[in-house]
């Protein structure tokens, strides 16, 4: 309740009108917004609110429609009819019913499972009530498909798994002209991929292919599907400090972070979990029965060697390309380079808080630059 007061008090001090301000301040909660997104195997719609709420759910079979009632809750948003029309949605529609009533359906093309995630507010982010509706059928299929490409490839391709940061509900840094982190970082691994499948030595595949979000477990996860040989997560830094700039290589550290600068970084970079909203079913590696632990430990060792070797490799290369901002690679407990049998590096091309490096991400030339830099590092790392 209190929330919602001030926050209309806060709209009416800005010329909204005083009666709006007497109507909507009865209601306990307010829906502000509503967003989807759209992934290759699944649909995800968000609410945003003002509180938490409560609410009950059912599935219709015919038309295949998912129905949501939410109690003690006005419709603040001017949204009735979101158009989605991709491949699960057709559209979003929101029914006020009664005084503090919503009624939300999403009407769907085919029958898909439904997953609902609350989450609690966290830095700029309101509650909000998330829905997944998923394939399983074609979340299968994919994952059969991943874990036959090395089987298809001609013997000796080297099999790179590129991971664009970030996506959907969390858009990474910002820049200061509102260039987003998520945005750069698909554009530079669209290149990266393309250009590494000119090469016949090579089979690239991205773990994001558009604007979703991905849990950084499944992103390891993929990486393993497709049996990878190099992992590269790419990602573009953020700092109060508009002043930092350049570009940085980061390992994992099983055992503390080399320094407190990468600690901070890594854990802003495993915060994509918490804002990009991830449902709470953690998939373990160690809990893998094919795995023995002493094997494991022998695989991550041998993975993390390889991942120092292609990054002094590749800080020789990055040099020509921008400035760096540090001379040598840092380590940190990152979870996205956590697969124990994949040598796995985290790039942050440059700095998105800086106004010169955030010219230079968004230009095409600098983009393509980056990927031919790691193009001729990949292909020197495989040489041995
Ligand atoms: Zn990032």
């Amino acid at each position: 309740m209190r929330k919602a007061f001030l926050k209309i008090v806060l709209l009416s001090s800005i010329g909204i009108s005083i009666i709006f301000f007497q109507t909507i301040t009865v209601s306990a909660a307010l829906i502000t917004d509503v967003r989807f997104w759209s992934a290759p195997d699944h649909t995800r719609v968000v609410l945003d609110l003002t509180e938490s709420i409560q609410y009950g759910s059912y599935t219709q079979e015919n038309p295949p429609e998912y129905h949501l009632e939410l109690k003690g809750v006005t419709l603040f948003t001017k949204k009735r009819e979101v158009k989605v029309n991709d491949l699960y949605l057709s559209k979003i529609s929101l029914t006020a019913l009664g005084k503090d009533k919503v009624k939300l359906i999403l009407h769907q093309k085919r029958p898909l499972n439904a997953n609902l995630l609350i989450l609690k507010p966290y830095l700029d982010k309101p509650h909000r009530l998330v829905i997944d509706l998923v394939d399983v059928a074609q979340e299968r299929k994919e994952q059969e498909e991943r874990q036959r490409e090395k089987e298809i490839r001609p013997k000796g391709t080297k099999i790179v798994v590129v991971d664009p940061g970030h996506g959907g509900e969390d858009p990474g840094a910002i820049g200061l002209r509102k260039t987003m982190e998520k945005d750069i970082v698909l554009k530079v691994g669209e290149k990266l991929v393309h250009l590494l499948n000119q090469n016949k030595e090579f089979q690239a595949f991205l773990t994001r292919k558009g604007d979703y979000f991905i849990r950084l477990e499944d992103r390891v996860k993929m990486a393993r599907e497709y049996k990878a040989d190099l992992f590269i997560s790419l990602h573009s830094d953020g700092s109060f400090n508009p002043q930092a700039r350049g570009s940085s290589v980061y390992c994992l550290s099983l055992s503390g972070a080399t320094d407190e600068a990468a600690k901070i970084l890594a854990d802003k970079e495993n915060m994509s979990n918490v804002l990009g909203g991830a449902l709470p079913t953690p998939t373990s590696i160690a809990k893998d029965p094919n795995l023995n632990k002493i094997l494991l430990d022998l695989m991550q060792n041998n993975s993390m060697k390889e991942s120092f070797r292609f990054s002094e490799l590749f800080l020789e290369d990055l040099k020509a390309v921008n400035h760096l901002k540090y001379p040598s690679y840092r380590q940190a407990n990152f979870i996205v380079l956590k697969a124990p049998d994949i040598p796995s590096v985290l790039l942050e091309t440059a700095f998105i808080t800086n106004k010169e490096d955030e010219r230079l991400l968004n230009q095409n030339g600098f983009q393509e630059k980056f990927a031919n830099a790691l193009i001729t590092s990949i292909k020197k790392y495989f040489k041995r």
